[in-house]
């Protein structure tokens, strides 16, 4: 089998990504969804003011968002009533309730074309701020995933790290079963009931310092099941119980449903070489 590999290695070179030398995505890549406000109707103001959309011009990529990730409201004010929108500043596509489903693009590429898919890997956030994020971790990063109620496509995109395409040992970074072990805990899935018990468990045995990474739509706020659990679901980002759990814990949000292993990778290399602010 290893002289397999070799002569496979030695006749066909090296298939791994060369990422993060360089950014080698793949055909058709996409790792964001990219608000362009110049081009909005709502910016422009082209069409009348309507009384039913509460003086936006167009509400529609706002209608089809199933999460909510889009709030019109929030980012444009015509406080005046007359005239056209103008931009409040601060308000965004919130991009932690994101599912990359794409339906806002589809939606706006046949009115304005203001949204579109873009190549941005740095849409993680530090949601709870304050604590120190520099470089803390000296050598390898281990990392324990733990499922808390996943569909799977989460899991599929970490199974892919370490096959020999993202290949992550040779960035020093491994996967581990054991939270004794471990620099980051990497939490998929809607934090089930069920799976409330062992993922305590899990954290308490995962000594500090260290990073918790929330991966996912369903993580950061219960996804595409938020509503279809029994109890309802609002995943860990906005828990209050988790907040205060995590105050002495370095917390990344990672969105998207799932979000791709250069993503993933990305967030990982950021931890390793302390380059989080
Ligand atoms: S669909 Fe396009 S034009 Fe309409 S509000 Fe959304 S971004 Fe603006
Ligand atoms: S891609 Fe889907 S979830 Fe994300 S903002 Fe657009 S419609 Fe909402
Ligand atoms: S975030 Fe999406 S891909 Fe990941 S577990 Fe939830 S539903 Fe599945």
């Amino acid at each position: 089998m290893a002289f397999f590999w070799t002569y496979n290695g030695l006749k066909f070179g090296i298939k791994s990504v060369k990422f993060p030398k360089e950014n080698d995505f793949y055909d058709g890549f996409i790792s964001s969804i990219n608000f362009d406000e110049n081009k909005c109707l709502n910016s422009k103001g082209l069409a009348n003011l309507s009384e039913k959309n509460g003086d936006l011009t167009c509400i529609e990529c706002e209608s089809v968002c199933p999460t909510g990730a889009i709030s019109l409201h929030d980012i444009y004010s015509n406080s005046s009533g007359k005239g056209k929108a103008s931009r409040k500043s601060g308000g965004a596509l919130d991009t932690n309730r994101c599912i990359f489903c794409g339906l806002c693009v589809d939606t706006c590429s046949d009115i304005a074309s203001a949204i579109n898919y873009g190549k941005d890997l740095n849409l993680y956030t530090p949601p709870f701020p304050g604590n120190d994020r520099g470089k803390i971790f000296k050598r390898s990063l281990f990392v324990k995933h733990i499922d808390t109620g996943s569909c799977g496509a989460c899991e599929s995109e970490i199974n892919a790290l370490s096959n020999p395409y993202y290949n992550i040992h040779r960035l020093g970074i491994f996967i581990t079963p054991s939270p004794r072990f471990a620099d980051v805990l990497l939490v998929t899935g809607t934090y089930t009931k069920e799976m409330s018990d062992i993922f305590f468990n899990v954290l308490e045995n995962i000594p500090r310092p260290r990073y918790i990474v929330l991966m996912g739509s369903c993580s950061l706020f219960g996804g595409i099941f938020k509503n279809g659990l029994k109890d309802g679901n609002d995943g860990l980002l906005f828990n209050d119980k988790m907040k205060k759990l995590f105050k002495e814990d370095n917390v990344v949000a990672l969105p998207h449903c799932p979000p791709n292993p250069f993503e993933i990778l990305n967030v990982l290399l950021l931890i390793k070489k302390g380059d989080f602010k």
